[in-house]
């Protein structure tokens, strides 16, 4: 049993609202010693899990965001990335149950709403009980562990004002502090991080990843994250947003507002000949700009209240949306004059999981 525990797989597990992220350490320095007492189990596990980059209807393995050559607890080996729809999660368990897992007696790190909400599955299931932590304090453990480990974890855009020209470029991150952390995953968090083992949670909305993904289906019908993103792609919120220039003709002069800023999300489609003219892309485009530009603008306001001037932008609502990270950039840079700089991680949704991983102490 010594050996088993020893020698368990190191997971850590993040159950959000939406997705559930699961960080797999794989050991790439096993001695043939080791070798020969691992399990079978164990090993079909390890070699099911990495092997594949599919798993069940909604699992993934990221396999661009793959970390190797990773020390963990004296240990060498590969970080793997992995998510699946919490929606699916019976079918996950299922899976474990085949694999084996239920004859491991064992304890997986979770965090996330659903480390509490499915505790009692887990038990009954595969026989796994979980070692709970608390979802904010492993988010800033594990970008801190991916900012050091990574040097090109973090990054920023350049010529932000210019979103037609803003670029991806490195940023050293490596001296963080303070900063405001924003998690945009189904809902929203604002922390103030003022060091490693100190921070706050200073605003949150529920306008978040999950409101754009549910408004896109409403308003367009698709059935899915990556279809809402690539319609919002093809579209323009200015069919669907009254626009300063609409109101006033030109810009705001007065207060500096030009006439192509959005005066009112969705503020044209009271009237019917506009609203029968716009695209199902307009639509996802416009239900992105206002839910991004919403957080903008509450970031913003955090960093201003806390004297901050670093705002990092993580969570899976990022995930292949350039066009949400150009905005916050834009946002961040031209409302605050210059003085604020967004800046976005690589790993952006999984940091819970990998700081939950790193909880382990076996
Ligand atoms: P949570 O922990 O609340 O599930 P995440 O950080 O995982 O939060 O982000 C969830 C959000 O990420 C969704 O609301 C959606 O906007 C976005 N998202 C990105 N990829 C997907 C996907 N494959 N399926 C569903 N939502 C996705």
């Amino acid at each position: 049993l010594e050996l088993l525990r020893t020698a368990m797989p190191w997971f850590g597990m993040d159950i959000g609202g939406t997705l559930t992220k699961l960080v797999y350490f794989e050991p790439k320095d096993i001695t043939p010693d080791e070798q020969d007492q691992e399990a079978e189990i164990l090993r079909n596990i390890r070699r099911y899990l990495t092997k594949n980059s599919a798993y069940g209807k909604t699992g993934h393995r990221d396999t661009h965001l793959q970390m190797d050559n990773v020390e963990i607890r004296k240990r060498r080996g590969s970080l793997h990335f992995i998510r699946f729809q919490t929606t699916d999660m019976s079918n996950f368990l299922l899976l474990a149950k085949q694999k084996g897992m239920a004859e491991l007696v064992t304890t997986v790190c979770a965090t996330g709403g659903g480390a509490f909400k499915f505790e009692n599955e887990f038990r009954q299931q595969v026989n796994m009980k979980l070692a709970k932590f608390d979802e904010l304090d492993t988010l800033i453990k594990g970008i801190l562990f991916a900012e050091v480990q990574n040097p090109t974890e973090c990054y920023f855009y350049e010529n932000a004002r210019d979103i037609m020209k803003s670029e991806k470029r490195a940023f050293d991150f490596s001296k963080p502090y303070p900063f405001i952390l924003v998690n945009v995953g189904s809902g929203v968090s604002i922390l103030a991080v003022y060091g490693p083992d100190n921070y706050k949670r200073v605003s949150g909305t529920s306008l978040g990843g999950g409101t754009f993904l549910g408004l896109c289906c409403l308003l367009t019908g698709c059935n899915s994250f990556e279809e809402a993103i690539q319609l919002a792609t093809k579209g323009d919120n200015r069919k669907v947003d009254k626009l300063v220039r609409d109101i006033y003709g030109g810009d705001y002069d007065r207060f500096g507002l030009t006439g192509d800023l959005v005066a009112s999300s969705f503020g044209q489609m009271h009237i019917k000949d506009k609203r029968s003219s716009v695209s199902r892309e307009d639509l996802a485009n416009a239900t992105l700009v206002t839910i991004t530009n919403n957080i903008g603008s509450i970031a913003r306001m955090c960093a201003l209240n806390e004297k901050m001037d670093k705002v990092v932008f993580v969570g899976n609502f990022l995930r292949v949306n350039p066009i949400s990270m150009k905005l916050l950039a834009y946002a961040m840079e031209f409302w605050s004059n210059g003085t604020l700089k967004a800046l976005f991680l690589e790993h952006e949704g999984y940091f819970g999981a990998l700081g939950c991983l790193l909880q382990f102490n076996g």
